[in-house]
Parts: C-alpha cells; structure tokens; sequence
C-alpha cells in the first residue's frame, strides 16, 4: 500500500512541533483524552438537534490501557469518530483542525465547549511513540478505517474491522534512549498521576484498570492479595463550574485542601463566573496564613491556568499583580487554547482581560470585607498588609489609586488599625496634614518626643513600623487632597500661641545655637529653638525628602549609597536643660561642649539611632555625675 506523505508544510511543522511546542512530554496523554472528550461532545451536540439520536451518558467514556508485553498504550473513545475523509483531512493535514469546523457550523449551548480547535494535538503522541495507529468508526457508517504513520514519513489508511462507533488509538511506545525513559507511560501509576493532573475535570469517565489490594478470602493472618478492577480516574465535575448557591464553605474548603493551596484554611474565597465579552471561572483564595515561602526567592505567584476543564499551566503568573500575589487558585477559560506556549500566553489578549478582571474582582472583593467583616480584614491586613503597602510604591506609584483605601495603620487615636478615609474623615477643621510618625514599634513611637505637640493639639497620628510605610506614603503623597507630614519634618504645619516666643528666643540665643552647631559640626545641619517640644529637653527633626526612618533602611541595603538625613537637632527653650545651656555659654565652654554632645546622643538613642561613640558618651554621663 502507497504510503501517503503529509503536506509539505505538515512535515517540518510535525518536526518543528515535537521538538518545540510540548516541553514536556507527558502532555500527550492531556491532548488525546481532549480529543476523545472532544469527540463524545460531538455525538452529545448531534443528539440535541437529532432525534433519531439518543445520548446516554453511561454509554460514553474514555478508557486507556497499558501493555508493557508489546510497549502499546491504548486510548478508546466512544466517541463520534471519524470518517475516511475526515481521517484523511484530520490527521493528514496538520494544524486543520476537525473540532473548529464543528465549533464553527453548530452553536454550542449548556456551557460546553470544545476543547480542540488548533489541529496539533494529536501529533503530540509521536514524542512518545514510534508507531501511530488509529482505528474509528464514524458515527452512521458501517466501516472502518485504519490510520497508521510513524511520524514525519507519511501515513497509510486501510479498511478495517470495528464493531463499535468510536476511536481507538494504539502508541506503540519509544524505547528508552540515554537521554529519555519511555516505559513509564506504560506505568499503572504514571498514567493515572498523568489523568488526575491534566484531565481531571474532562466531563466523562476516563477509566483504567488498576491494581488495588483487598483482604484475601479465607486466610486468617489478615494476608492481602493483589486483583485489578476497572476504575474511573477522573472526578469529572469541577467545583468550578457548579452553581455558587450548591457549594457550602466546606467545598470550598475541602477545594482548597485538595489542590494543596495551603495548610491553612482560607479566610476567603471568591468564585467568580464571567460570561460577556471575556468567558472564564475561576475559584480564589485569600490564604489565613502567610505560606511559610512566602518571603522567600522559591515563592511562586499565579494561579493553575485550565482551558475548559483541562489544565494548561500550573502557576501562571501573568493573571495576577504582584501586590496580590499571596492570593491562590485556579481560573478556567474556554477562549485560551491548549496548545499554547507561557511566551505566546504572556501577550494573548483574552488573558490579560481575564488578569484585568480578576484583579478588580479580589479589589472589590477585599473592599466589600473591609466594610463588613472588620475582623477578619484586619486579620487579613495583619499578615498581607505589607505586599499592599508595597503595591503602592512599585512600578512608580501605578497602582496607588487601586490600593489606598485598602491600605491600613496602626493609629494613636483609636489604638488599632484604621483606613485613609477613616482618618480624614476624622479630621478637625483646622488640621493641615495626615500626621505620621516612624518607628520600631508602637511603644517606642508613643514615646517619641516629636509626637508631643501633635498629640496636644487632638490630631491623630498613624504608627509607620513598617520599613515600606515611609516609601509607600512618599510614594501616595497625599490622600484627599491632604498631605502626609512626619511629626519630624520641620515645619508641622500648627501654629502655636508661643510661635512668637519661640522666634525671640532663637534670634537672641543665636550665638549660643551657632556655637552648639558648631561642636556638631558634620553631624547635624542646623541646631534650634524647638516649636514641638513640651515636656522633653529635646529631639531630632529633619528636613528634605530623607527621614530618620528611611536613613536606617537605606543604610542596612547592600551596597548603601551612605544616604543620610538632614537632622536638626532641636532644643525645648521652656526646659530648664535650656537654662544650664545658657550659662554653660557664659561660664564654661567646655561644660557646653559636654552638654551638647550629651544631647546629640540621646536624642539619638530616642530616634533608635545608633550613637557613634558609645564609651565617650558614657564618660561624658560620668563627667557630669562628678
Ligand atoms: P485539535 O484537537 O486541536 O483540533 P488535533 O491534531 O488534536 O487538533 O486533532 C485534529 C482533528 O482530528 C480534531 O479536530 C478532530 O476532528 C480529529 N480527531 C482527533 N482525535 C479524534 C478522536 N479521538 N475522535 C474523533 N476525532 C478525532
């Protein structure tokens, strides 16, 4: 029998496509069953326009059988099979693609699609095997027809004998080079691990006879023997694509464990359906718990990408920004091909629809927790906080109209998280600025003297511990139209009855100032009569865009740009320190250098700045004890 050749651009294309496209081999198994689930849909679509046909659903299934004696793997379908000339154009041509002419003369309804539409599937069984042959029956014909090929040569079709309507494809299965084991797509468990991956979802039975092991009868040493038993593979039904009002916490829950997305149990989750313009489902997670990688260059971002039932990619991180990588899950489109490759994904249109909608869905549905579920917001804020925070200042500040209102501090007015909007909000009349403050910790900023004039005027500070916060609110600038200010920047922006004092006393105190500068010289930039300070002798301020906070940060980076903060240190001119100061400047100069270093210092300790000379300080403290 004349052996046919495939169509000259068919040849390197079969090359091109076993070598490139699949970058792992296992995948062939995905695409045959596509095509065997793909061709029960046809008979299913026939029946609902034909009345002549019936379609009973238990009479349709997939079945694959191993057999490591002649290396053959079968793959059966009950499918709609194929005629001489759809097998001459089908698997004769490739890149033609039998399953769109379907898709395209017959209006799909009831949510099914076909899976097949790009006409390289099937070729993908030569990366495993060296023979091919395919033996089907079309539906209402009495023959059947053998297709055989072993790759790029060619192919032959014969007549052949088949009692039923369906497909039936024989691999005969590669030898094991040095390079590559083959025997392992003849392995029970391979294949199943295989199915369960890939075509778990595939809406009819794929079944497979499997070893199991059972109690053996009559013995009396609880001995166990192996039987074999035919059983379906694949849990058919996606969570996904059921009725949200059928599903209970539990199965959304128990989804979430049997995917592995976590250890944890989900705080959230969100499934969406979208059918419009774009067509997709998906089921997300927001994590309770921070996965223990999360931090860490291992973490992987994205969600398990399925193109109608069938899983495509494992992690694809194009679906989802960076500041919402914490949240886990799966989406499900029929509009993205199987076929295609992470590179092509990366610019498919209907992708990044599907990202774009999927980001404002966990946007609105965070917002929708904010406003009523607090508790759990918090919760929520407490472990992803952070990534938000960052979201705001990455990529230039892109996303900050996203993420404000979803971003929270820790606020000296009602001891807990608060938003933005809650704070503005709250604002007196009179109030300027949204007042922040940094720090270690919420004590240590309690504690800060800088706070003091701020807190005495009732406005409300928010605790920055965060080493993002400072970047991030830079970053926002303003929110509402209102300013962020630092309780430490130099001008706060409150005018205080003794403004007036305060001038007078550093006009006629300027020598004195001058003369401490000086002894700091190189260390701060300016030394002043304080307009802040109430009860504390003194306290570091800053000018420009470098804060206290951002100098510490900066300066643990690798290869730090030894960026520093323009410091002033600033002096309570009602504190009797001030007074000693004063005459120290008439009496004793060398009293006033000890004074002034001593301030320097702890000023510094108050910042958690660390002091350059921990020994001469202590000595300057033993100085003034004696
Ligand atoms: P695709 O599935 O993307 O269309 P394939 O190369 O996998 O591309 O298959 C080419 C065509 O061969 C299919 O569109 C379908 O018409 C036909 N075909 C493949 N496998 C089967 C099968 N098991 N039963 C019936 N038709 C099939």
């Amino acid at each position: 029998m004349a052996k046919k050749q495939f169509q000259a651009e068919s040849k390197r294309l079969l090359e091109m496509m076993i070598n490139s496209i699949y970058s792992q081999k296992e995948i062939f198994l995905r695409e045959l069953i596509s095509n065997s689930s793909d061709a029960i849909d046809k008979i299913y679509y026939k029946a609902l326009t034909d009345d002549s046909l019936q379609f009973e659903k238990d009479n349709y299934y997939i079945k694959i059988e191993a057999d490591k004696e002649s290396r053959t793997l079968k793959i059966t379908d009950t499918g709609i099979g194929m005629t001489k000339e759809e097998l001459e154009n089908n698997l004769g041509t490739i890149a033609k693609s039998g399953s769109l002419a379907f898709k395209n003369e017959n209006e799909l309804k009831d949510g099914h699609d076909i899976i097949g539409q790009f006409g390289v599937g099937f070729y993908s069984a030569f990366m495993v095997a060296d023979v091919v042959t395919v033996t089907t029956r079309a539906l209402g014909s009495d023959v059947a027809y053998k297709w055989e090929s072993e790759g790029a040569d060619g192919y032959t079709i014969e007549e052949a004998q088949k009692d039923t309507i369906g497909t039936e494809i024989i691999l005969t299965i590669k030898e094991n080079t040095e390079d590559e084991t083959y025997d392992e797509y003849l392995e029970e468990y391979r294949l199943k691990g295989i199915i369960k991956k890939y075509s778990d979802f595939i809406r009819y039975p794929i079944k497979m006879e499997v070893t199991s092991q059972r109690p053996k009868e009559g013995s009396e040493n609880n001995e166990f023997e192996e039987f074999k038993e035919e059983q379906t593979i694949n849990s058919m039904v996606p969570i996904w694509r059921k009725n949200k009002n059928e599903l209970t916490d539990e199965d959304y829950e128990n989804f979430y464990q049997e995917k592995h997305y976590g250890f944890d149990k989900p705080l959230k989750h969100i499934h969406i359906s979208v059918d419009g313009a774009i067509r997709y489902n998906a089921i997300l997670f927001i994590p309770e718990k921070m996965p223990f990688d999360f931090y860490s260059p291992e973490f992987e971002k994205g969600f398990e990408l399925y193109s109608s039932g069938v899983l495509i990619m494992n992690k694809c991180a194009d679906l989802l920004p960076d500041y919402f990588s914490f949240v886990k899950g799966m989406v499900d489109s029929e509009d993205l091909s199987l076929n295609i490759s992470r590179e092509i994904l990366q610019h498919d249109r209907q992708l990044k629809l599907i990202a774009k909608n999927i980001k404002n869905k966990i946007k609105s549905q965070l917002q929708s927790l904010l406003k009523d579920e607090r508790e759990k917001y918090e919760q929520f804020f407490e472990t992803f906080g952070r990534q938000l925070k960052y979201g705001v200042y990455s990529d230039f500040g892109q996303h900050k109209e996203d993420l404000q209102d979803l971003i929270m501090f820790y606020s000296s007015k009602e001891k807990k998280l608060v938003t933005l909007a809650e704070y503005v909000e709250r604002m007196p009349e009179d109030q300027k600025y949204i007042y922040y403050a940094s720090g270690d910790s919420h004590d240590r900023i309690e504690k800060l003297p800088q706070t003091e004039i701020v807190l005495d005027k009732g406005y409300e500070i928010l605790y920055f511990t965060d080493e993002i916060d400072e970047f991030a609110i830079k970053m926002l600038m303003s929110y509402k139209e209102k300013e962020f200010k630092s309780v430490s920047s130099g001008d706060l922006g409150i005018d205080e009855e003794n403004e007036n004092q305060t001038e007078t006393e550093q006009s006629e105190n300027k020598e004195l100032f001058d003369y401490m500068k000086d002894i700091l010289s190189g260390k701060v930039k300016d030394v002043r009569a304080s307009k802040r300070l109430k009860s504390h002798p003194v306290c570091i301020s800053t000018e420009g865009e470098v804060s206290i906070e951002m100098e510490k940060i900066l300066k643990a980076m690798p290869n730090n740009q030894n960026v520093q903060a323009d410091k002033v240190l600033e002096i309570n001119i009602n504190h009797d320190v001030f007074k000693s100061l004063k005459d120290a400047f008439v009496q004793d100069k060398d009293k006033l250098t000890l004074f002034t270093n001593l301030l320097y210092n702890q000023a510094l300790l108050i910042e958690g700045l660390p002091i350059q000379d921990p020994v001469e300080f202590t000595n300057d403290i033993c100085k003034v004890m004696v």
